[in-house]
């Protein structure tokens, strides 16, 4: 199976295959910011599984993001492991109910035509963090320095 061809997701889920494979920047248009052309690409692995009984996708990516400091405001990369289990629902009446019985669950209403370009970018920018801040005693010092000068 080719995972540049829409598929429908409900019959992947039940299906229990797994696909995987990498997603060049050009194909994430959406995480345009937070890619570099000579990082390695966005990794993926997609399988159809079973959680508590329901068809699932489980989807694991691996990329590295670029994000801006907001204290010192450099970019940093930051290594990105994803691994999300994804129920899938027949339709806007099963998520409804779904989501009733458990308000966290995140769940995907069936797509015949999942595009997994699409689901990657979803996930990886629902990742991202509000605030990105590198870790204590790694921001630039020249650019803090820079920042505080009155
Ligand atoms: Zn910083």
């Amino acid at each position: 199976m080719s995972a540049r061809s829409p598929f429908d997701s409900l019959q992947f889920a039940k299906s229990g295959e797994s696909l995987s494979g990498s997603l060049s920047i050009e194909e994430l248009p959406r995480l345009g910011d937070s890619l570099r052309p000579d990082d390695a690409a966005v990794q993926y692995r997609l399988s159809g599984v079973l959680a508590a009984g329901r068809p699932a996708l489980r989807l694991e990516v691996e990329a590295v993001v670029w994000l801006v400091c907001q204290r010192c405001m450099a970019m940093y990369p930051e290594a990105l492991v994803l691994d999300r289990v994804l129920p899938i629902a027949r339709n806007e009446a099963e998520l409804d109910y779904w989501e009733k019985l458990d308000p966290l669950l995140d769940a995907l209403v069936a797509d015949p035509a999942l595009d997994v370009a699409a689901l990657v970018e979803d996930e990886v920018l629902l990742s991202l963090p509000v605030v990105a801040l590198h870790a204590e005693g790694g921001c630039n010092p020249d650019a803090l320095a820079l920042k505080y000068v009155d």
